[in-house]
């Protein structure tokens, strides 16, 4: 299978032009790898002019998030509807930064539905905000990736990327360790096997996200036995980003 890097812009960069040319950038490199299928999740205001670029087809375009309603007096929202038309292809849902501002579980899990709805994929971000040593945390990631598959049909499993992101090592100095990263990735997967079934569960996708960068990305996929990545400040660092896809397709 090949492995699967996303790129998180969150609010970056700050102009067009230099939207247009860290994609232009990203596609360049794209074009020389063999085994990393590569999403590109910019701002809503970039993505038409992204997606309308030449060689398209070799960087997937995702939106960073949705509204889960379909239309209507919605003042600032963007439907699942909009971004597929727009050519998107996957949309994270509870980024912890959105959790921050008051995603629950229940939000989180009705955006999930709106996207895999419409044909999209979901990029699930889901992941314990500390530790602690009677291992609570375990026990509350459990509830928060349940809460946040609630109601979700059996056969939209498959439109599901699951982003495991221990919220301390986003935005942070150094990522998870790689053993403990493949301890997560495993618990994680028997969670959505709980939710819908061991088959579904070996077949989905899991990423790690938190803090990785060209150093790290390699260990993070051979030792951590993920399927790929979710990279936040390292996806618009273009120097940085080429030598990450490059390690991780070279694995
Ligand atoms: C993220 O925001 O999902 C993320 C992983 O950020 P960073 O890579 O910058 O830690």
């Amino acid at each position: 299978m090949k492995k699967l890097v996303i790129g998180n812009w969150k609010m970056n960069p700050a102009t067009l032009e230099e939207a247009k040319e860290i994609a232009r950038k990203t596609r360049h490199v794209v074009a020389g790898l063999a085994h990393t299928d590569v999403v590109a999740c910019p701002p809503f205001v970039y993505i038409p002019a992204i997606a309308s670029q030449r060689d398209s087809d070799l960087l997937e375009i995702g939106a960073q998030s949705v509204s889960f309603e379909e239309g209507g007096p919605h003042t600032g929202e963007v439907s699942a509807a909009m971004l597929r038309d727009m050519g998107v292809k996957y949309v994270i849902a509870g980024h912890s930064e959105e959790r921050t501002k008051g995603d629950t579980d229940e939000i989180v899990s009705k955006r999930v539905n709106a996207i895999v709805s419409v044909g999209m994929s979901a990029v699930l971000c889901v992941g314990e905000n500390e530790r602690d040593e009677g291992g609570v945390y375990l026990e509350k990631l459990k509830q928060q990736i349940k809460g946040s598959l609630a109601n979700i049909p059996a056969n939209k499993a498959k439109n599901i990327v699951l982003a495991y992101e221990p919220v301390w090592a986003i935005g942070a100095k150094e990522a998870m360790p790689a053993d403990q990263i493949r301890e997560m990735a495993l618990f994680v997967r028997k969670v959505f096997s709980d939710v819908f079934s061991a088959d579904q569960a070996l077949k989905a996708t899991v990423l790690y996200g938190g803090s990785v960068n060209f150093r790290n990305a390699a260990e993070i996929i051979s030792v951590g036995q993920v399927d790929g990545l979710l990279v936040g400040r390292e996806s618009v660092n273009m120097p940085g980003f080429t030598e990450l896809l490059k390690a991780v397709d070279s694995i």
